[in-house]
C-alpha cells in the first residue's frame, strides 16, 4: 500500500504487452485475454504515468473540470475520528467542477492529493463515487513518520486540499472472472470497498463469486462502521455472490471474539482461509490433483486482489519485482499454484 502502485502498474503493462506477441494456442488466447483485461485497460494511465513527472509542475486551477493534469481545490467538510490514527475525510469538490463521462469514476480509481506545505503529493482511494455536491470520502491512516499522511490528518474542516485525478488504479470488467478473492490489510480495503460498491450497489450483471478477506492488528483498528456496515449489507443481500472474512492478529484490549458484535478471527490470513474462501468448481477428475496442483487451478477465471502493507502483500502474493514491477507470483499463492495473469498486487 504504501509503495506507489502506480508505478507498479505502469512497468506491469509494459511488461506484458511485449509477452504477448509469442501467443498463439487457444489457452494462451484466453490467459492473454485475462492478461488485456489486467494489464491492458491500465496501459494508457500506464503510458500517462511513465512520462515525465507532471505533478511537479501541475498547476492549480479552480476554473476547469477536475483532472490528472492539475490540482483543484477542494474543501474538506467533515473529518471523523475513527481509530487511534485513522480518520474518514469528506472533501468536496464544487460540482461544477467535477469533469463528465461516467467512466471516469469507474472503480478502481483514486485521486492525489497534495501536501502543499512540503509540495508532495500521495494517492488516495475514495470510497465511492463522487455524490453530485462533489463529496469524496477516503479512509486514511496517519503513518507515526510519514509526510503527507501526517499532513493530511492534522487538516481541519474549513480547509483546502489540493486534488488531481481521477487516475484508474485497476480496471473492474464484468464477467471477466468467475471468482474474485481479495485480500486487504488495513486502509488496504479502501480500493475493495469502492470495487464492491459498485459491483452491489448498481446495475452489474456480475454473476461470479467473491470473498473479502481482510485484517487489521487489534479489533480496533478493524475498518469503521462507515466501511463495515455497507459491506455486511452486500454480504446479507448477496449470499450466492459475496462473503468476507476479518482477522486480527490478536484481540488486543478487548474481552475477545464475545464482546465484538461483528465475527472475527484470530490469525493471519494464510493458506487455510485462502483455501477455505475458495469455492471448488473444477471438473477435472479428483486424481488430477495428485499429480498437478496447477493444472487444475491455473486453467480457472479466479482472480485475487491483494492491497496492504507490503510485508502482508509480500507473504500473500510475494514482493513487488525490480523498479515497482509486479514481481513474479510467489507467498501463499505461488505454493496454491496461481500464475500472475491470476494475481494482482495494488
Ligand atoms: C493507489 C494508492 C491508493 C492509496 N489509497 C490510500 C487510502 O485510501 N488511504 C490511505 O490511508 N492510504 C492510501 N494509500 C497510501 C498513501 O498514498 C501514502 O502512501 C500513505 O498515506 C503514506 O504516505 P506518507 O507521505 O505519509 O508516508 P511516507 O513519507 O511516504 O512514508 C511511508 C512510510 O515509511 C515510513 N518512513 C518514512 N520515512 C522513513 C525513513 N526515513 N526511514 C524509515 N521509514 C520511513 C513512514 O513512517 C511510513 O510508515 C494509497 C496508496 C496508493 C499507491
Amino acid at each position: 500500500m504504501l509503495k506507489s502502485r502506480f508505478q507498479v502498474l505502469a512497468k506491469h503493462a509494459g511488461l506484458r504487452a511485449r509477452g504477448l506477441t509469442t501467443i498463439n494456442t487457444r489457452r494462451s488466447l484466453q490467459r492473454a485475454t485475462t492478461t488485456l483485461l489486467l494489464g491492458g485497460a491500465s496501459a494508457a494511465v500506464a503510458a500517462y504515468l511513465l512520462l515525465p513527472d507532471i505533478s511537479r509542475g501541475a498547476p492549480t486551477r479552480d476554473n476547469i473540470p477536475l483532472s490528472p493534469s492539475h490540482f483543484t481545490p477542494a474543501k474538506l467538510v467533515s473529518s471523523t475520528i475513527t481509530s487511534s490514527g485513522t480518520k474518514i475525510l469528506t472533501v468536496a469538490i464544487p460540482p461544477e467542477l467535477l469533469p463528465k463521462g461516467s467512466d471516469l469514476f469507474a472503480p478502481i480509481w483514486s485521486v492525489f492529493i497534495k501536501d502543499d506545505d512540503i509540495q508532495v503529493e500521495r494517492p488516495y482511494t475514495p470510497l465511492d463515487r463522487v455524490d453530485e455536491n462533489g463529496n469524496m470520502k477516503f479512509w486514511i491512516k496517519r503513518y507515526q513518520h510519514g509526510e503527507v499522511s501526517r499532513w493530511l490528518y492534522s487538516k481541519q474542516v474549513g480547509d483546502t486540499i489540493e486534488i488531481r485525478g481521477p487516475l484508474k488504479t485497476w480496471s473492474w470488467k464484468d464477467g471477466a472472472w468467475d471468482e474474485i478473492i481479495l485480500i486487504s490489510g488495513g486502509t488496504g480495503i479502501t480500493p475493495f470497498y469502492q470495487l464492491l460498491g459498485t459491483v452491489f450497489s448498481s446495475n452489474s450483471s456480475f454473476q461470479g463469486r467473491i470473498t473479502l478477506l481482510h485484517s487489521s492488528r487489534t479489533p480496533s483498528e478493524l475498518p469503521p462502521r462507515d466501511i463495515l456496515d455497507p459491506l455486511l449489507k452486500f454480504a446479507q443481500h448477496n449470499p450466492e455472490k459475496f462473503r468476507l472474512k476479518f482477522f486480527v492478529d490478536s484481540f488486543g484490549e478487548t474481552k475477545g471474539q464475545s464482546s465484538l458484535d461483528l465475527e472475527v478471527h484470530k490469525g493471519r490470513i494464510g493458506k487455510d482461509s485462502i483455501c477455505g474462501a475458495l469455492h471448488s468448481t473444477s471438473r477435472a477428475p479428483w486424481w488430477r490433483s495428485l499429480f498437478s496442483q496447477d493444472s487444475d487451478v491455473s486453467d480457472r477465471k479466479i482472480l485475487f486482489l491483494v492491497c496492504g502493507p507490503e510485508q502482508m502483500v509480500e507473504a500473500i502474493a510475494g514482493p513487488y519485482g525490480r523498479n515497482y514491477s509486479q514481481g513474479p507470483v510467489g507467498g501463499v499463492l505461488r505454493s496454491l499454484g496461481y500464475k500472475s495473469r491470476q494475481v494482482w498486487k495494488l
